[in-house]
């Protein structure tokens, strides 16, 4: 492995900035460093040098606007760019420019509310943060969009309810979800703490005013747990959390081996109006080697069911780089998924966490091959009056992409703007669930992430309350 130092005198964090970039070259910090890496703040901006062998290269002065974390990172990410760049003779893709963040939303968000027009927006991402034009185009038309669908004066807020549970472990997967019991007891009993933990967040809802406009079922899959089960979920959350000012109400059926027609009914009853039911992929041999026990023709007969209810909207899930598939098989996929005209369609390049099963693996897709299929999906996308209305980006993504949701005008979700655009509180309850609230600048949270270990989660449902209800006081 190649390795470097860092040495620098600066009083900022450079700890993601500096080995984000030069991971893109294949080097990685180390105690047995090969080379040197030094980077200061001269009078005429930044820079970065590298020492190997006693040859030195050294990077042009970024110049700086102001010095704040955020525009120090970008400077200091553009000079350490530019040295590696001039040591290995390398130029490397940069399908998102320097953006290495989960949301590059958030970033658009902040550059607008700061008096950056819309039409100056993609040209102020290209020069500073080196994204290709297409993206810069893409992120304005993104971030204009959900300005208009949940509009920052309106303070919206969502509810997220995760269920940790699935049918089987997906060998992609990092979530922290387990199998879900079989019996019905085992099942009941953790709906119970469920459902205290609902009681808290009412309790939270009556002591503040909150215009909560969302309702997310998630997880996990919360239709893995047994119908009579599942039936009451849903029943909580109605009952408790269903507001008059709710528009959206959502349910994860992603697995279609657990799907049942009383289930959509259950779902029907309560006046769920958006699903996502999730094929990952359009083919057989690929299910069974990542350890999802449904075949498509299980798939389709979810989707039909579904098409038929009186659930209007429809979101399918897709993922691009699943072991063993070349492009023209993920195209396949594509096509497929277009003939069954979603009103959501929403394109993921695999991330393999550490926690994942296939952690380490190699995967076979060529970054190029990804790019290239991430770019039909938003062909296709396209092809069926979809727009991109949110997106975002992992660490250990394939070829450095990103997810994107795109919808048919007028069925975008509300939540998943709220959740991954963070200027609109977010609270969770379950496990893993996070609850988000924004500071009055817009750009910063409060947070409190929920354990991910159930029995931790269970056995302190009320403190865990608590410390939700103090996150409110602050
Ligand atoms: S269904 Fe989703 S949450 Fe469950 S194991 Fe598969 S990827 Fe993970």
């Amino acid at each position: 492995m190649k390795t470097y130092c860092l040495q620098h005198n600066l009083e900022f964090d450079l700890t993601r900035s500096v080995p984000d970039m030069a991971a893109l070259f294949a080097y990685y910090p180390g105690e047995e460093a090969e080379v040197v890496l030094r980077v200061g703040l001269e009078d005429t901006g930044f820079t970065a040098s590298l020492e190997k062998g006693g040859m030195v290269w050294k990077s042009a002065p970024v110049s700086c606007d102001e010095l704040v974390s955020g525009e120090v990172s970008r400077c200091v990410k553009l000079a350490v760019l530019d040295v590696f760049a001039q040591m290995t003779g390398q130029t490397v893709e940069l399908p998102w420019g320097i953006l290495t963040g989960v949301r590059p939303g958030k970033l658009a968000h902040k550059i607008v509310d700061s008096g950056t027009s819309f039409a100056m927006l993609p040209n102020y991402l290209q020069e500073r943060y080196l994204l290709p034009a297409e993206q810069a185009q893409m992120l304005t038309n993104i971030c204009k969009l959900q300005k208009q669908l949940v509009p920052d004066a309106n303070k919206e807020a969502g509810i997220y309810i995760g269920i940790p549970f699935c049918p089987s472990k997906c060998s992609y997967c990092s979530f922290p979800s387990g199998i879900v019991p079989k019996d019905e007891e085992s099942q009941q009993n953790f709906l119970n703490f469920i459902e205290q933990d609902v009681k808290n967040v009412v309790k939270l809802l009556g002591m503040h005013r909150l215009n909560v406009t969302s309702l997310y079922i998630g997880g996990g899959t919360p239709t893995s747990l047994n119908e009579k089960v599942f039936a009451r979920l849903l029943q909580i959350a109605a009952d408790n959390l269903l507001l008059p000012t709710i528009r959206e109400f959502t349910v994860e059926a992603g697995r279609p081996d657990c799907f049942t027609q009383g289930k959509l009914a259950a779902m029907e009853a309560v006046g769920v109006n958006r699903i996502s039911v999730n094929p990952q992929t359009f083919h057989d041999k690929t299910l069974k080697l990542i350890g999802r026990a449904h075949t498509i023709e299980d798939f389709y007969r979810a989707y039909e069911m579904t098409a038929k209810s009186k659930i209007p909207v429809i979101n399918t899930d897709l993922i691009i780089g699943l072991p063993g598939e070349s492009e023209e098989d993920i195209a396949f996929s594509l096509q497929k998924a277009a003939e069954l005209r979603p009103h959501n369609l929403t394109v993921h390049t695999l991330t393999l966490k550490r926690d994942s099963a296939l952690f380490g693996s190699q995967i076979g897709l060529p970054a190029e091959s990804a790019a290239r299929i991430v770019r039909r999906g938003e062909e296709v996308a396209a092809e069926m009056g979809m727009n991109p209305y949110y997106l975002y980006r992992q660490h250990y993504m394939l070829g450095h992409l990103a997810n994107i949701g795109y919808a048919l005008p007028g069925t975008e979700s509300i939540y998943n703007v709220q959740m991954m655009e963070e200027r609109h509180t977010v609270i969770g309850i379950g496990p893993s669930s996070a609850t988000k609230l924004p500071h009055t600048d817009g750009h910063h949270i409060a947070r409190l992430s929920m354990p991910k270990n159930i029995f931790t989660y269970t056995s302190n449902i009320q403190q865990l309350g608590e410390k939700r209800r103090l996150l409110f006081e602050e």
